[in-house]
């Protein structure tokens, strides 16, 4: 059976952290991925993490991931050092929580240094240089670091086939992959490559859907209900299910029509659109 997650980007600016918790345990969630960046900054400011952590001991619902470290690869030193920092962070937060995923992104192309074009090796290279890195720094750690593609034109790995190559070369147990429906779509990621994935190493699946826009050019704005776009889930989900995925999914999107919701009436429909969806293709 599978497992649903909440990413707080669909609520990000109609909620809290302390209301998604709420809501989420409400209507049966599993897991939540919490984002480091704003909303978990946010509560800080009137929490503490011990409350967090509580909040976790007392109710069924726990931490997926913490997200998201963005621009890890192809920086400068000086740049390069700030990534790291806020790594350390999230690594630190991580195992106070007991959050067993820290999501990585690859850089974008208009966020980096580069004076020129990257080749898809010069790319390779540096994500992989990155990547181990942060295992290294995990040795002791339950931590693992799920890598995630970003299906725009301007981020530096965009498909899963690059994503794959990047992974496949770091060859580490604590680093693998979360592979979005979304960003699958977008830049027209292979279901081939979606088969030949180690499965081992997809630790999560971000669920999502899409308006009907050429590859390229979509934005994170475009996305709908699960079940509710043009985004080939049956293939995409026979595919996982045909290849033993573990079966933890979490739907994220980031349309501003729902930002404009009741976040209560957002997390619950999100709810019954993934398993409405997951129960038809999944099970
Ligand atoms: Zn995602």
């Amino acid at each position: 059976m599978y497992k649903i997650g909440f990413n707080q980007g669909t609520t990000l600016e109609n909620s809290s952290l302390i209301q998604d918790l709420e809501f989420c345990t409400k209507y049966g969630y599993d897991y939540i991925e919490i984002r480091s960046l704003d909303q978990l900054k946010e509560y800080l400011k009137e929490n503490t993490l011990n409350d967090l952590k509580e909040y976790f001991d007392n109710h069924r619902i726990k931490p997926l991931s913490l997200n998201a470290l963005f621009n890890i690869n192809n920086r400068s030193d000086k740049m390069f050092e700030e990534v790291l920092a806020e790594f350390q962070e999230m690594v630190r937060y991580a195992e106070y929580l007991e959050i067993e995923y820290i999501v990585a992104v690859a850089s974008f192309f208009d966020e980096i240094e580069a004076e020129k074009r990257l080749t898809k090796n010069e790319i390779k290279d540096s994500a992989v240089k990155t990547l181990k890195i942060f295992s290294d720094i995990l040795k002791e750690s339950n931590v693992k670091v799920a890598f995630e593609f970003v299906g725009d034109s301007i981020c530096t790995v965009n498909t899963l086939g690059q994503a794959i190559t990047i992974v496949e070369e770091v060859n580490r147990e604590n680093i693998g992959y979360c592979i979005d429906a979304f960003h699958f779509h977008s830049m027209g990621s292979r279901l081939t490559d979606l088969d030949k994935v180690d499965m081992d190493k997809v630790y999560f699946v971000h669920i999502d859907d899409c308006e009907d826009y050429p590859i390229g050019f979509f934005k994170d704005e475009d996305r709908v209900w699960p079940g509710e776009g043009v985004i080939d889930l049956e293939s995409f989900l026979s595919s996982l299910k045909a290849n033993n995925f573990n079966g933890i999914f979490s739907i994220e999107l980031f349309r501003p029509d729902y930002y404009k919701m009741d976040p209560e009436k957002v997390i619950k429909k999100a709810y019954d659109t993934t398993k409405n969806v997951l129960d038809k293709y999944f099970v």
